[in-house]
């Protein structure tokens, strides 16, 4: 099983956590002044990132609060966690390469 690690309640099994998309995305300003074609890349154009990618998680079976997470997408392996409105971890790029987990960072799977 997968444990996420809540940055606000710890280790638990990934049955708690929803999945929130792409972390980092900034609302427009302005949405209705933007043209159709603008307003659906907002709503629908993510980015398909093979390695490390910032991703969004809500803990929703347990304190309900998002939070954000590097994941490697070519391992599954996590890489960080940190808080909505926090910077970006910089992880090392061997860790995404090989799939290595920096110590103290990364989710871990259980038998
Ligand atoms: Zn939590």
């Amino acid at each position: 099983m997968l444990l996420i690690d809540c940055p606000y309640c710890g280790k638990r099994p990934e049955l708690e956590f929803s999945y929130g998309g792409q972390a980092h995305l900034a609302r427009p300003s302005r949405p209705s002044e933007l043209d159709d074609q603008a307003w659906a890349e907002f709503l629908y154009m993510r980015t398909n990132t093979k390695g490390v990618y910032a991703e969004r998680w809500r803990h929703a079976r347990g304190c309900g609060r998002f939070f954000n997470a590097l994941r490697d997408t070519t391992t599954d392996h996590f890489l960080a966690f940190y808080k909505t409105g926090e910077t970006r971890p910089t992880c090392p790029a061997a860790a995404a390469v090989t799939g290595a987990a920096p110590s103290g960072l990364a989710g871990e799977r259980t038998p």
